[in-house]
């Protein structure tokens, strides 16, 4: 299924300290001065969610956290729950970046209780899945994929907004990218599950990609049938960049 209006988000990681409020401001400037039809999100990192909404406000950009607890407070050094991400701001959050399952340990049964959490805080959860390379070489690609989506993205996601985002592990900062069929297979896998356990709601939800997406390639990837939006990360970090992506969907 085509999806006219895409979701274009922005992953900053753990970066934005020096100059992110000015891009931010200059995207926020260039998407009013000429506005886009796709929905665009920035994900800086926490501590920069306010400032970052600030610096956006008057804009179509929404802001979004990178990662959030699953409890909703506690005793949890250095940890932020959805219900802090929601009140600094963010109406999305990413879960399960392949950074977080592979630096953090991250099972799916984590993700899971996380997106439960963003839900019921109101945040839409942008849930990651994707296979590494050594996963892709053996050929389980798909498998992999569809373990991820069925076990990651809670049950819940039936009655609210969720999105999925199919991210290969040797995709993520590499400069190296599936082939637009490859990423039509997978995203036919995802949308396959989540039509499959969730109806309607499955059938709707945006599956984005993510990966190396840059200006270059934007347009091919977004246009990729089934690819409902792109997860960015280093390509956000820079306005001009960003946009680019943003008008290329
Ligand atoms: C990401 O961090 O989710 C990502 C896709 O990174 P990059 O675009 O830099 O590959």
């Amino acid at each position: 299924m085509k999806q006219s209006v895409k979701l274009i988000v922005g992953n900053w990681k753990m970066n934005g300290a020096a100059g992110g409020l000015e891009q931010a401001r200059l995207l926020a400037e260039a998407l009013k001065d000429q506005p886009t039809a796709n929905q665009v999100v920035l994900c800086p990192p926490a501590t920069l969610l306010e400032r970052i909404g600030s610096a956006v406000a008057g804009s179509p950009i929404q802001i979004g956290a990178q990662d959030c607890r699953a409890e909703p407070s506690g005793a949890f050094t250095g940890c932020v729950s959805a219900e802090l991400a929601s009140e600094a701001g963010a109406a999305f959050v990413i879960l399960g970046h392949s950074e977080r399952r592979a630096g953090f340990s991250e099972s799916d049964e984590l993700v899971a209780a996380k997106a439960r959490a963003a839900l019921a805080a109101g945040l839409t959860p942008i849930i990651c899945v994707g296979e590494t390379l050594e996963q892709r070489d053996a050929g389980q690609a798909a498998d992999i994929v569809e373990r991820q989506v069925r076990a990651s993205v809670p049950d819940q996601a039936r009655t609210a907004a969720f999105a999925v985002s199919y991210e290969p592990v040797w995709a993520i900062g590499t400069g190296r990218t599936p082939t637009l069929d490859q990423i039509a297979e997978i995203h036919a896998v995802v949308r396959r599950v989540l039509a499959e356990r969730f109806g309607s709601a499955g059938e709707t939800a945006p599956i984005l990609y993510g990966g190396s997406v840059n200006p270059k390639n934007a347009a091919d990837i977004l246009h990729v049938e089934g690819v409902g939006g792109a997860l960015v990360g280093g390509a956000s970090l820079k306005a001009d960049d960003f946009l680019a992506i943003i008008r290329a969907a």
